[in-house]
């Protein structure tokens, strides 16, 4: 065993620790010794030992759901991932991850509240009187309706019944809420009559708008400002509720996000409530984030669908420390932010990449060819899904292989690269690719690509 030990050492295995080392050499000894007495050993004994030790050792290396290299240059793309957190969040979701200040108070060292510091900086970036977090976006409003209209009916414009993806469709909504779907205008046009009049009838108790995210209504349309519709809310002394989306806080000047509406302006507007997503336009964790009056917010926060939707200390550390970095101003946001940055590159410093990725990987002198293409990317997830994002991106071939073949090869990578299919070739997107990404895919490109065609 003392050898065998040693020999973890010459395998780089030692950060495991001796214990760990010893046991899984046990194991592994075991393992091999019965797979030859079974004559299951598929290859020497030598190697089937290091190998069986290994995969006991190395636990996460070989987890399911592991890192991947988003060359797609969608920023917020929801199958992989959506927004990448910034190093504080990482950071803080580490340091929460044993023993932490959850839900207790130091000083009295009795119970406090789990998301006291998360609501309170909410509050503090978006001007909101206070602040409640949850799972996710899409809680949120089944919250919202649950908490404020059970029972009783909610008001929605007929052109705002969206469908977000992953069956999650409004109407089905407010119905799994218990409440009453009454739906206002026409597909394309709404009024405020239309509300007015919908507003008359004393059941309803709540007011849906809900941010267009993933389309745009365009042509013969009308819609009702939000001022307006917040004073016709007022004066019949119904809650107007917002689900937003994405939610900007910051950066509603960058390319690509005139058309999202920032959280504070529409409180300002008169919204009693803004809800909107973590992992979205806020560039943080998962989660799904309430703003507006200190009353309503407490009405949500008593109600039990509360507890069933509360975030793990993890996210909310993280969270607390995307939204440190939001409360230290825009430009601390844009620079520290990995979405918000990734959004806010120049063309001039995407086009410099994407020449010197083209020329890095013409001289690998393979079978490679790669050119520099302008072309038009997307924000993601429901942000902006109309709006181009202006780009430079890397169109790479083979001398051997189509498209689809190059694309599928960047996938079997490890970790995977995700990148764009097109008829001419894979368009890597150096938007959404770090540094350390550019040159991982070069190595792949130079040792391993030929091997997977
Ligand atoms: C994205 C989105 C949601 C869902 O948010 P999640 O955080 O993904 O649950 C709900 N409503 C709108 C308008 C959205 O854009």
């Amino acid at each position: 065993m003392h050898e065998l030990l040693e020999e973890c050492t010459v395998h780089g295995l030692d950060s495991f620790g001796r214990e760990a080392c010893k046991a899984a050499c046990h194991a592994a000894l075991e393992f091999v010794r019965q797979a030859r007495r079974e004559g299951k050993l598929e290859m020497g004994v030598d190697e089937a030992f290091w190998q069986e030790v290994r995969r006991r050792l190395e636990v996460v290396p070989q987890l399911q759901l592991g890192p991947a290299i988003n060359a797609t240059g969608v920023v917020l793309h929801t199958n992989l991932g959506r927004a990448p957190w910034p190093e504080e969040a990482i950071a803080a979701a580490v340091r929460a991850s044993g023993a932490a200040l959850c839900e207790i108070d130091r000083l009295s060292g009795k119970r406090g509240r789990r998301d006291a510091a998360v609501s309170q900086l909410l509050a503090q970036v978006t001007g909101a009187e206070a602040g409640l977090p949850v799972n996710n976006n899409a809680a949120t409003v089944l919250l919202a309706v649950s908490a404020l209209a059970r029972g009783r009916k909610v008001v929605v414009a007929r052109s705002e019944l969206v469908e977000i993806g992953g069956s999650y469709r409004m109407p089905e909504v407010i119905a799994a809420a218990g409440a009453t779907m009454v739906e206002v205008g026409c597909t394309n046009r709404v009024h405020a009559k239309d509300f007015a009049q919908a507003l008359q009838d004393p059941a309803v108790s709540m007011v849906l708008r809900v941010h267009p995210s993933n389309y745009r209504l365009q042509g013969f349309v009308h819609e009702v400002p939000m001022a307006t519709l917040a004073e016709l809310c007022q004066q019949a002394g119904v809650p107007l509720v917002y689900d937003l989306g994405s939610g900007v806080l910051v950066g509603q000047d960058l390319a690509g996000l005139e058309q999202e509406h920032p959280v504070r302006h529409a409180l300002q507007e008169g919204c009693d409530l803004v809800t909107f997503s973590g992992d979205k336009l806020l560039g943080g964790p998962q989660a799904g984030l309430i703003v507006g009056a200190a009353a309503l917010v407490e009405r949500l926060r008593r109600n039990m669908l509360t507890r069933c939707l509360r975030l793990d200390k993890t996210i909310l550390a993280a969270l607390e420390a995307t939204l440190s970095i939001h409360a230290l101003g825009g430009e601390a946001a844009l620079q520290r932010i990995p979405a918000l940055r990734r959004l806010s590159l120049s063309l001039e410093e995407l086009k410099q990449r994407a020449e010197n990725l083209a020329a890095k990987i013409q001289s690998l002198g393979g079978r490679c060819q790669a050119q520099v293409l302008a072309c038009a990317g997307r924000v993601g997830s429901g942000a902006s899904p109309t709006e181009d994002l202006p780009r430079y991106g890397v169109c790479l071939q083979h001398a051997q292989a189509g498209s689809e073949e190059i694309a599928g090869a960047l996938r079997r990578a490890t970790p995977p690269i995700f990148a764009r299919v097109q008829e001419e070739g894979v368009l890597l997107d150096l938007r959404t690719m770090a540094d350390k990404d550019v040159d991982f895919l070069l190595d792949f490109l130079q040792n391993d690509l030929d091997g997977l065609l």
